[in-house]
């Protein structure tokens, strides 16, 4: 790790990906309008009204995949270096972004049962848990949370109780955080794709209309990954890497779609997180903009850090090939164009206050001590952590024979107690054997013996469930090659290597064709002397011929801008048209429903928490005397 730079500017890495064409849309006949340039990195769409001589348009990004591409394409090109950051404490954000139906969920989980088509989260979970196994020298601790943002509302999918909303908060030192979000040590792959499929049940059943809901919530699975290690200055340092994957809502236009008849529970049909995300991306790269609205929306705030800010974020753009979707996925590629000017800075989180890994290691430094005290911990772990201690000088928790310990443990605490045990039956026959004794006297000795006998196990369960409780939470803090271990073999290992650097030399190969293309352009402007007429015409033929595609280009793009303009803000005044209706239905409650004193009552009383974007009470005031 030494040598890497720890924070930085960079931009957010942009790819677009396209499905294959549907049964569907092939029964249907639909053409084709989009075209991927794989080693360009560049996407062409065809408008299929076009007028004649209008060109395809060209947009490029950091890659494309094809209908053809693989999931491990994607994520060993694109994804992996992301979360080899994560792993090393930086913040990392995927987001999927597209239209219903053209991949989003299927590029971040894609199909479980099949390991090639496996998307972006499982893959992270066998990347992540890979990479502890064969760790050294440092100690992790994972855990995950899986949230839903639906209708403006947080909802917990790993809680027990699903009716409750969760809020946004906001800490000075840590930023924006969701309070009382359930969160789930995982101590394996297994264990975290549990915590997956459980959140991923809670979510449907939660739904009477599953693609309707999906295709209108944002879902968010986090990782969280805490690595301890000693760094060069011989102090414990502690790096905490937070991953977030996204799978937003569809961005197709709304108002054309949606249930008939009942009035909708939305007074609009405006996805605001979704909108705010276009706006904060907006205002991010128009350069004048000195207000980010990330406030706007509860998406916006929760990833705020994901676009401007501390953390490496990659957009997955999703794209249909059919010529029915060709709005749709101009629109995308044109969100996903402005997207990729974006900066953001991130940087290694290191030793923040707070951290779950040190709250463990110190509860397991008070639970080792309790046992030790009750003596049940044995003379080899002393002997063992004296012998680390020599070596490595103070203060680190020992791992050293940990598996010795545990059986240690448990020696230790069985012949404890049967000597006690033991010691207290030869004593309590010693008082039945004892003929000097009146038999009253004898009877509240063997009492008192009995009683000793019934605290001895009491102290025993005490133990024991002290014991067991602390083996889980040593348990949960992994170490490379012990509490975790790799199974692949070498074979495999360097199969994996191998295709990590052919992924890296085609991202490689890539740039530098980009780069050359750009250069490409420059030069001919450059090119002014001529050994001919002839020649100098030819050029400047050329030339123009090329600038005046340019221009065309330029023009329609402006058209759609233009186009697209109107669309949004009729979307908005029709938002707003149904909100005023919605206000004028609430006003003639109140004017003829409600007492005007009561109204005032209420009215004095409420007041606008900004920080929760609500309406509150203020309590009520205790009348003197
Ligand atoms: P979204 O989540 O964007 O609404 P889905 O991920 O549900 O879209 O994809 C819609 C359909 O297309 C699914 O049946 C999915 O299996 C299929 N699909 C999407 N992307 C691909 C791909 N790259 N290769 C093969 N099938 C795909
Ligand atoms: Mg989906």
């Amino acid at each position: 790790m030494a040598g890497k730079p720890r924070s930085g500017c960079e931009a957010l890495r942009v790819v677009a990906r396209c499905r294959p064409m549907s049964r569907r849309e092939e029964a249907a006949g639909y053409e084709r309008v989009l075209e991927l340039d794989v080693k360009l990195g560049q996407v062409s769409i065809r408008n299929p009204r076009a007028a004649p001589g209008e060109l395809p348009k060209t947009f490029t990004f950091d890659a494309v995949y094809d209908a053809s591409s693989k999931q491990a394409d994607l994520y060993d090109e694109t994804v992996r270096p992301l979360i080899d950051s994560v792993l090393q404490g930086f913040n990392g954000t995927v987001f999927a972004y597209g239209q219903t139906g053209t991949g989003k969920t299927y590029t971040m989980q894609g199909a479980w049962a099949e390991p090639e088509k496996r998307g972006i989260i499982p893959s992270a979970f066998e990347h992540i848990f890979t990479h502890i196994s064969r760790s050294q020298n440092q100690q992790y601790l994972v855990r995950a949370s899986y949230l839903e943002i639906y209708q403006e509302e947080i909802r917990d999918l790993l809680a027990k109780d699903q009716s409750k909303k969760l809020e946004l908060k906001e800490n000075p030192e840590t930023g924006v955080y969701i309070k009382d979000l359930s969160s789930f040590v995982t101590k394996n792959v297994k264990e975290i794709e549990h915590v997956m499929n459980l959140g991923s049940q809670t979510r449907s059943v939660g739904s009477t209309n599953m693609n309707e809901h999906s295709s209108r919530s944002h879902a968010i699975f986090l990782i969280t990954i805490e690595c301890s290690e000693t760094g060069p200055d011989g102090e414990e340092h502690i790096r905490v890497g937070k991953l977030n994957l996204v799978d937003l809502a569809g961005s197709e236009r709304q108002s054309k779609m949606g249930a008939q008849g009942e009035r909708p529970k939305e007074a609009s049909k405006i996805n605001l997180s979704l909108s705010a995300l276009g706006n904060v991306i907006s205002a991010l790269v128009d350069g004048r903009s000195t207000h980010i609205p990330y406030r706007d929306s509860k998406l916006t705030r929760l990833l705020q850090d994901s676009l401007g800010g501390n953390a490496k974020t990659i957009m997955v753009a999703t794209l249909g090939p059919a010529s029915h979707s060709y709005d749709e996925s101009l629109s995308t590629l044109r969100f996903a164009n402005r997207a990729k000017n974006i900066k953001n800075k991130p940087r290694v989180n290191e030793d923040p206050k707070d951290t779950l890994l040190r709250e463990f290691q110190e509860e397991i430094v008070r639970l080792k001590a309790q046992l030790e005290k009750r003596g049940m911990l044995g003379k080899k772990r002393r002997r063992s952590s004296r012998r680390k201690k020599a070596m490595d000088g103070e203060g680190t928790v020992d791992n050293e024979g940990e598996d010795e310990n545990e059986d240690g443990l448990e020696k230790n605490m069985e012949n404890y107690l049967k000597e006690q045990k033991e010691r207290l039956e030869e004593e309590k026959a010693a008082i039945q054997d004892d003929h000097s004794l009146v038999s009253e006297e004898k009877q509240k000795l063997l009492q008192e013996k009995e009683k000793m006998i019934e605290d001895l196990r009491k102290e025993q369960e005490a133990t024991e469930l002290l014991a067991i409780k602390y083996k889980a939470m040593e348990s949960k803090l992994l170490i490379g090659g012990r509490t975790i271990v790799d199974h692949t073999n070498e074979q495999q290992k360097m199969l994996e290597l191998r295709r990590q650097e052919i992924a890296e030399q085609k991202r490689r190969e890539r740039e530098m064709q980009q780069e050359m293309l750009l250069r490409d352009e420059e030069t001919m402007e450059l090119r002014e002397t001529y050994t001919s007429l002839q020649q100098e015409v030819e050029i400047k033929t050329k030339k123009l011929k090329k600038l005046y595609a340019k221009l065309q280009a330029v023009k329609a793009e402006i058209q759609d801008q233009h186009d697209e303009y109107i669309r949004v803000r009729q979307d908005l005044e029709e938002a707003q048209n149904e909100q005023t209706r919605e206000l004028k239905l609430k006003y003639l409650i109140i004017e003829n429903f409600i007492p005007p004193e009561e109204k005032n009552k209420i009215m004095n009383r409420l007041y606008f928490d900004g920080d929760e974007d609500q309406w509150k009470f203020q309590p009520l005031v205790p009348t003197e005397g």
